[in-house]
């Protein structure tokens, strides 16, 4: 990816190559054959395999920046329909693209000319401390219970887990990341491995 963050980035090549890839799951193998059993090494033990810390701030960084894509399943969008009380004619309508044939959420320039989800909401606030008026910016998701797979198992993605320097890379800008809840290695696999909504994802507490 171009960058950490919810959405794939958009780095000028097929989407479709920077989407979270799935591998095969690999196993230990037994193979039998009729004079011996040959029994397979295991595979070695993933650099994660201790755990590792994950605990959104809510900062919003993932939702927003440069150009990006966050794909809908065609469950995801009559998940979103019936949350927003649209039909999914009108979710389509109002908050997705065809990208490469396949659908993602729309975005918008913010003031600061990145490109924010079309969901991604920034509200800001003001507190006085001493003399000093103090601004604070809390961004959020509107659709946070029915935001998508893709949402729902950052930063346990196939890419992020595939070597340290690439995690510790996207927690620069994830600063949720490698602090907080301790994630066990099953957990985290199985959110990297999970085809449609896990039933424990990270949350941010929202
Ligand atoms: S759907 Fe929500 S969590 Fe996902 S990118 Fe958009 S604002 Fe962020
Ligand atoms: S801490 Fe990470 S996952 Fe949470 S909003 Fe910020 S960038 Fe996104």
């Amino acid at each position: 990816m171009g960058r950490c963050g919810i959405r794939v980035v958009a780095c000028g090549s097929d989407p479709g190559v920077q989407e979270r890839i799935i591998e095969p799951r690999r196993f230990f193998r037994v193979s039998f054959s009729p004079m011996k059993l040959e029994m397979l090494p295991a595979e070695k033990s993933p650099w994660y395999a201790d755990g590792l810390q994950f605990t959104c701030t809510q900062c919003g960084n993932c939702c927003t920046g440069g150009p990006g894509f966050v794909w809908m399943s065609e469950r995801e969008i009559e998940r979103l329909a019936e949350h927003l009380k649209l039909t999914t004619e009108q979710v389509i309508e109002r908050y997705c693209r065809t990208v490469f044939g396949r659908i993602s959420l729309t975005e918008r320039r913010n003031a600061q000319g990145e490109h924010d989800c079309i969901f991604l909401k920034e509200e800001r606030t003001e507190s006085h401390e001493g003399d000093q008026t103090v601004t604070h910016t809390r961004r959020s998701c509107t659709i946070y219970p029915v935001r998508p797979l893709q949402c729902r198992t950052w930063p346990f993605w196939d890419s992020n887990l595939s070597s340290p320097d690439i995690w510790n890379h996207a927690a620069e800008r994830c600063h949720g990341m490698n602090r907080g809840r301790v994630f066990a290695r099953e957990n985290m696999e199985a959110l990297r491995d999970a085809k449609d909504w896990p039933e424990n994802p990270p949350t941010s507490g929202k």
